[in-house]
């Protein structure tokens, strides 16, 4: 078989978080140190060979690099510190970037300097539609922000924000899905789709895989918290939309209210397990890093979420209206640009990980 090393992807990786991989000098350490790992062809020594190669085609199609939770115990044992968990989180990141369309749009949410025009964007689309419905102005009058935004445009602007993120993600999933069966060769278990998609299911909301990590066990309950947090704003905005239109009842709500009780409470659950995740990444900055722009990117839009979520509410019921339209405003942007970008985002990984998860299960890659 010809390999052909890929230097602009090894100098990729580099870039995307993994400037320690030239250290490895495969001693298979890490390989014997992560608990997630299966026996037959362990993880993650040979991600490092591959990587160190710039087997981009290898890498990206590659199911161990999602069975991968970085809890950072191979690379707190790597006698050479090249940081495999942190190599494979950054080959992570750079796999959403390939499976992600347009590309372009991949590579700007990577770096930094095209973050001021990858928040334009959102801002510009929703001054156009206050500006175009004559709601440019702080209303008078008892606080509603549907009398600033009514629920007609808002549904009219994060209908398409929601179709175009999932169009990208299917057209993503479909290929990674595709590149996934090119990986097993002939001895490979055969189960079936939907028992490993049931099996997956609850080994995420248990988080049993990322429970065996031993030097960063944290993270765990972290994540834990930021993904009930997102399942509880989810469930949130099915009840928002039942309200709204099965009922016919529009906001604002009783603060008593299923719907506020449960938004309210899964808002400050997100909250506590992203500084939870915050507080993880400095206790082991030793061992492993405090991540990339890539990562810190994903976090500090769900404070921004969050934060202003919870402002605009406070100061709404406070009665102050020069604050709560100003902040409402920063929360639509927010969740735009948590949505429009989430195909090219971290959140990415909930996607990739979970197809990653259910080819591993079907395989019986354990
Ligand atoms: S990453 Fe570290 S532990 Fe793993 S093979 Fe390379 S040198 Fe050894
Ligand atoms: S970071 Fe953790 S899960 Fe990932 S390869 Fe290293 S030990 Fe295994």
């Amino acid at each position: 078989m010809n390999i052909k090393p890929d230097l602009k992807f090894v100098k990729q990786i580099i870039s995307a978080g993994g400037c320690s991989l030239k250290k490895c000098y495969q001693c298979a350490t890490c390989a014997v140190v992560c608990k997630l790992s299966p026996d037959n062809k362990p993880f993650p020594r040979k991600e490092m060979i591959n990587a160190q190669w710039g087997l981009k085609d290898k890498l990206v199609s590659d199911p161990d690099i999602w069975l991968c939770h970085q809890c950072s115990d191979c690379t707190a044992y790597c006698p050479r510190g090249a940081k495999p968990g942190e190599v494979i989180g950054a080959i992570r990141k750079l796999t959403i970037a390939h499976y992600a369309f347009p590309e372009f749009l991949a590579m700007m949410v990577g770096q930094i300097k095209y973050l001021p025009l990858l928040i334009a964007f959102p801002v510009l689309v929703l001054l156009a539609v206050l500006a175009a419905t004559g709601h440019l102005n702080i209303p008078q009058g008892e606080i509603v922000f549907g009398h600033f935004l009514p629920h007609t445009h808002i549904d009219a602007i994060f209908l398409p924000v929601a179709i175009f993120a999932a169009l990208v993600f299917a057209s993503g999933v479909i290929r990674f899905w595709r590149d996934l069966q090119t990986q097993c060769s002939g001895n490979c278990g055969q189960g079936g789709l939907i028992p490993s998609l049931i099996s997956v299911i609850i080994e995420i909301l248990t988080h049993s895989r990322f429970n065996k990590c031993e030097v960063n066990k944290g993270r765990s309950l972290a994540h834990m918290g930021v993904l009930y947090g997102f399942i509880g704003l989810a469930i949130t905005t099915a009840l928002a939309v039942f309200y709204l239109y099965i009922l016919g009842q529009h906001s604002p709500y009783p603060q008593l209210s299923p719907l506020k009780i449960i938004g309210n409470i899964s808002g400050i659950i997100l909250l506590v397990g992203i500084s939870l995740i915050v507080l993880n990444r400095f206790k082991v900055k030793v061992q492993a890093s405090i991540g990339s722009y890539f990562d810190w990117l994903f976090i500090g839009v769900i404070y921004l979420v969050v934060l202003s979520g919870l402002l605009a509410e406070v100061t709404r019921l406070a009665g102050i209206a020069l604050l709560a339209y100003p902040i409402y405003f920063i929360h639509l942007v927010s969740v735009f640009f948590l949505f429009f970008y989430a195909p090219y985002s971290k959140l990415a990984h909930m996607v990739y990980r979970t197809i990653a998860l259910v080819y591993a299960k079907q395989k019986e890659r354990e």
